[in-house]
């Protein structure tokens, strides 16, 4: 690495010569963020490669974690902190009087991933690096990310993300490493001697061309590999320049046809539209990956069928099920397996990942679209259906509506999870709860006939990004208390519980939460011209807008509060600043709505003077990776309010807890394991139960319009929405209110009353300032086993059975 401060100074100046012919006096933010990326690239290949070599030479079994999103955020600033040299890149720029952190700011997010799904991945990779482990992600290079929220007049409005104008200078494109996929064309039987083989003939080929992306490990020297596809056309260039050509439009169409497949992530992780498109990207990811992860196991020279012994695929949510038939058309169409060998070959090498009950993201694909666009895959799949079914059928002799209900296909639907859990060893939730429901409700007739198969795997968060880098300041206290070894073992953390009631370190908790408000105040106001006070409770509500998270609960909290103000205009009470953010699905009509409500809310009462700025609200638009990393360790409250079970674990609530956030939540996902590990009295804990609510959901029995007409303060705040209080522009909260009166799927009004009590207790402790920070200081030390090295070190024994390979010998 940099030898020391003079010599990379030197580098530097000399670097930013030759790449944009400029002196430091007239470089630009952008310019230094270019030159320092591709110095810090560049001292990176030399143990990517030596990582590289050591994973082919030596007898280790790799994981391959495909996923259709990685959401990477920033690189530069964790892969200077990884790599221990940011303090030196910190003090030699400053010596030329540039500012690290400015530079650090100039990358574009990489927002290729939706929200928690895809963020775990990008954790999942850094742990995996972290810890030495053989790991290496498979995605798709989208040219586009998650589109960019804009705020117009209160409205989303979304601006299409071009992350790669400017290039990525992680990223390293290998044209030698590209593949060939297939898509529509017909199956033709081929018989050889006494067999039946099948060919994939008059299909139109994309090309899959791999741009690898370094994936640094923790001052360990390890660089791992997160593969990104790219589709391209397979039509060389030459037979492009004959204009003449009578299939020139024909050509032409193709070529804007398979540009598509890498051009969107598609804005939404919880329906499945774009049908074809979406079906497209995802068999493209599948077959690039499975054809490039076989080509690398065969040249070790051993037999295809010990595959299993070296190689784990896991696929994060069904997104990535394709693999299972996939492998299965690798093995026998390529490698000339029979059926039963190369069933029992993929169904111990792929293991998957749920990630949620809601009805509406449970991916089902039409036949008569999968069939003519994968006929092969199609034609094996309909195969591993009927052994399925033959072999339920055997065991359930006569039960038809058991193997209706439990079948891959039915009612011209593929349904993908299903395939996941048949042709997979190893299926698991995503916290104790949501892995519980797998197994008592939405899989408990897969889970009756191959119990073996399910476990439960709690999701994690990277503590070095989520901590270390992107909290300094408590970084650094929680080390002169107990020293440096959490930053490897976060288990450590466990350590600051005994010094929870030391006044001093208390006080030092408390001035570090204090600098971070200052920092965000600040922030807020030269982004968004908004006061907030840095004393008042900083309240936070982050995360996509979607109705089951509940932001709606939290705004009638703040109607609550502001009504209360209004009729008492002498009461004091502890200021609160209620700060919201997150992008709602382009199509999600219903979320769109509240992020107008959120913003009609807060003009109301950012404007009123009568309420002494003791309430504020702020929404902070485009809420991604780098606005989380900047919020979250300025939070006093973490709002984890989803409705019970609906919430398969959450991050988010782990990312708060960390950083020193006390938690108003409901019993739901990761929520539960949090008040198992810190105790329910350092929580604030409110609402109805899961099985209540799953009660509700099988049984009725809840009447909203009941909850409506018992409340006043209900009434009050729902009445508002529709007679003309907010309503003086053209918008309409009508639906938001009768999709409350009539059904409230949600339970929103049926949980407020707890809530706002909740809410309460939260601005009554508040005042105990001791015993806050206590409790801050607490939810801290606990929140060690909610590292991803964790939950990565759980799956590389239990799942992946990734024999510990000895540290990674680099000298
Ligand atoms: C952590 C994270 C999420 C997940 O948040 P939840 O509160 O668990 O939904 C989503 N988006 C971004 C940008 C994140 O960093």
């Amino acid at each position: 690495m940099f030898k020391n401060k003079h010599r990379f100074k030197e580098m530097f100046v000399s670097r930013l010569e030759t790449m944009h012919g400029k002196s430091v006096e007239e470089a630009t933010l952008t310019d230094c963020y270019a030159t320092l990326g591709s110095m810090v690239r560049e001292q990176l290949s030399k143990d990517w490669i030596r990582t590289n070599d050591f994973y082919r030479d030596e007898p280790t079994k790799q994981v391959y974690y495909l996923s259709m999103e990685f959401l990477l955020g920033k690189l530069l600033k964790t892969n200077l902190v990884n790599l221990g040299i940011r303090d030196l890149c910190e003090k030699g720029l400053g010596d030329l009087g540039i500012d690290l952190e400015a530079v650090e700011l100039q990358e574009p997010d990489a927002g290729l991933g939706n929200g928690g799904l895809g963020r775990l991945a990008a954790d999942f990779m850094d742990s995996l690096a972290s810890l030495q482990l053989p790991g290496h992600g498979c995605g798709i290079r989208y040219k586009y990310g998650l589109f960019e929220q804009k705020i117009v007049d209160g409205y989303q409005v979304e601006v299409p993300d071009y992350w790669l104008r400017e290039g990525n200078v992680w990223e390293v494109r290998k044209s030698d490493k590209a593949v060939e996929v297939p898509f529509y064309g017909e199956v033709i039987s081929v018989t050889e001697g006494d067999r039946i083989r099948y060919e994939h003939v008059n299909y139109e080929p994309v090309l899959a061309v791999p741009y690898d992306i370094p994936m640094v490990g923790y001052e360990n020297r390890t660089v791992n590999s997160l593969r990104l596809w790219s589709a391209e056309s397979a039509i060389k260039d030459f037979d492009f320049n004959q204009l003449h050509h009578k299939n020139y439009h024909r050509i032409i169409e193709y070529k804007r046809n398979t540009e598509a497949i890498s051009e969107f992530l598609y804005p939404d992780d919880s329906t499945i539209e774009g049908k074809m498109l979406r079906l497209k990207q995802q068999y493209f990811m599948v077959s690039a990956s499975l054809q490039s992860i076989l080509c690398r196991f065969k040249r070790k020279n051993i037999p295809i069928t010990d595959l299993p012994n070296e190689v784990a695929i896991h696929t994060n949510d069904t997104h990535p099920v394709l693999a299972i038939p996939e492998l299965m058309r690798l093995l026998m169409d390529k490698e000339g397996l029979g059926w039963d060998e190369a069933w029992d070959v993929t169904t111990r090498t792929i293991s998957y990942t749920n990630h949620t009950i809601m009805v509406e993201a449970l991916e089902k694909w039409p036949i008569d679209l999968m069939q003519p666009l994968l006929p092969r895959i199609y034609m094996i799949i309909n195969e591993i259906n009927e052994r399925f079914c033959q072999q339920l059928w055997d065991r359930h002799p006569g039960e038809w509506a058991l193997i209706e209900r439990m079948a891959i296909i039915s009612h011209g639907y593929v349904n993908m999870a299903h395939l996941a859990v048949v042709g997979s060893y190893s299926v698991n939730g995503v916290s104790k709860l949501h892995s519980n429901i797998l197994k008592n409700e939405l899989l408990s007739l897969f889970y009756k006939e191959e119990p073996y198969k399910f476990n439960n795997k709690t999701n994690g968060i990277t503590h070095r990004r989520w901590l270390l880098t992107a909290n300094p300041l408590l970084s650094k206290t929680i080390t002169e208390a107990i020293g440096p070894a959490w930053i490897e073992s976060p288990e450590e953390l466990e350590r600051l519980a005994k010094y929870a009631d030391d006044v001093s370190l208390q006080n030092e908790f408390a001035q570090v939460k204090q600098k971070n408000k200052n920092m965000l105040a600040k922030k807020i106001w030269n982004d968004y011209g908004i006061k907030v006070d840095p004393a008042s409770i900083f309240d936070v509500h982050i995360k996509r807008m979607h109705a089951y998270k509940r932001q709606l609960l939290n705004v009638f909290h703040i109607l609550d509060l502001y009504r209360v103000l209004k009729d008492n205009p002498n009461l004091s009470i502890v200021p609160r600043t209620f700060l919201f953010g997150g992008k709602a699905a382009p199509s999600y009509h219903l979320a769109k709505s509240v992020v107008k409500l959120i913003h009609t809310v807060a003009q109301t009462i950012n404007s009123d003077t009568t309420i002494r700025d003791q309430l504020k609200v702020v929404f902070i638009p485009n809420y991604g990776v780098t606005h989380s990393e900047q919020i979250v360790p300025a939070a006093d409250v973490s709002e984890q309010i989803s409705t019970a079970s609906k919430e398969a674990s959450g991050t988010g609530n782990m990312k708060f807890m960390m950083n020193g956030a006390l938690t108003i939540g409901t019993y739901d996902g990761a929520n539960i394991e949090m008040a198992e590990a810190v105790g329910e009295e350092n929580m604030f804990l409110f609402g109805l139960r899961p099985d209540e609510v799953i009660h509700y959901y099988e049984h009725g029995g809840y009447h909203a319009r009941e909850m409506y007409n018992q409340d006043p303060r209900l009434k009050h705040i729902l009445d508002q929405l529709v007679n003309g209080t907010f309503v003086k522009e053209d918008v309409d909260f009508k639906s938001i209110y009768y999709s409350l009166i009539d059904y409230d799927e949600f339970f929103v009004l049926k949980d407020f009353a707890s809530y706002v009590d909740a809410q309460h207790e939260v601005t009554r402790q508040f005042h105990h300032r001791s015993e806050w920070v206590r409790k801050c200081i607490l939810n801290v030390a606990h929140s060690g086993v909610f590292s991803s090295d964790r939950t990565i070190q759980q799956y590389a024994k239990d799942v992946w059975r990734l024999t510990p390979v000895a540290k990674l010998n680099h000298k």
